[in-house]
């Protein structure tokens, strides 16, 4: 993952102007960019201080996820949605462009082995028709086919464009997530609790589905990258496991 954060900061050396008045302004002794220092492992791009590998734990699950995430969420560390295919190895991951639709998502759809579902709000009238909820998933599993979660992973804004202008979309199943549950991340500031990032909104449909044992070790998972990230923003290393790191690594036994 390229991010822009673990580049080499630049020199300090040159003269500064305030943009404001054109004054030459001191130089600094020493700006950090937050992040700017830290050195990223190369297994899970976090921060080495808290660094994720150790707590990385496989779990089967029957649903499948597919992700098309936008160009732009591709290259944010704090990205959720790459947690989930470090516990489900079968996720795979798309990336959408507006121009471009992918070739293999589009064959993948119409694949009779798999039941897709587009996961998105039903809070439009013109798609009401293809509004189903979580027992179309449970009936699509007693027909032997394996449900799959599409989940658009960006920002709402770029979510609902990806959902209007992707027409390979179109014919899909809408399903959208219902539930209780209020955001836990800590690593972006959400609108509202009840926005859930791209890994929580794939732990509820998993728990919700019957998937619970995965749904379990990616809720761990995303908690322990979650805590590690945000601790690693203040040069904090977590000393003492949390109760989430605990069973992931009673788990890897
Ligand atoms: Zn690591």
């Amino acid at each position: 993952m390229s991010d822009a954060t673990s580049q080499p900061p630049e020199s300090s050396s040159l003269t500064d102007y305030d943009p404001a008045t054109g004054h030459p302004r001191p130089p600094r002794r020493e700006f950090k960019a937050r992040g700017s220092f830290v050195t990223r492992c190369e297994g899970c791009n976090l921060p080495e201080l808290n660094c994720l590998c150790p707590y990385q734990v496989k779990a089967d699950s029957t649903a499948q996820v597919w992700l098309l995430t936008h160009s732009i969420e591709h290259y944010k560390p704090t990205n959720t949605g790459r947690l989930i295919g470090d516990v489900l190895t079968q996720t795979k991951v798309f990336t959408w462009y507006r121009t471009a639709p992918d070739e293999e998502l589009a064959a993948l759809l119409e694949d009779p082995r798999y039941a897709p579902f587009v996961i998105f709000p039903d809070d439009q009238p013109d798609y009401a028709d293809r509004v189903v909820d979580i027992n179309a998933v449970h009936a699509v599993k007693q027909q032997a086919r394996i449900p799959v979660f599409v989940i658009l992973d960006g920002t709402w804004r770029q979510a609902r464009r990806m959902f209007r202008k992707s027409p390979y979309l179109d014919a899909l199943p809408v399903l959208p997530l219902r539930t209780e549950r209020e955001t836990r991340y800590r690593l972006r500031k959400p609108a509202s609790k009840s926005h859930l990032c791209t890994a929580e909104v794939a732990i509820e449909l998993l728990r919700q589905s019957g998937d619970e044992n995965a749904a379990d070790v990616l809720d761990d998972y995303f908690d322990v990258f979650n805590d590690s990230y945000a601790e690693s923003r203040y040069y904090r290393k977590i000393a003492q496991p949390t109760a989430a790191m605990q069973r992931l690594l009673d788990r890897k036994g």
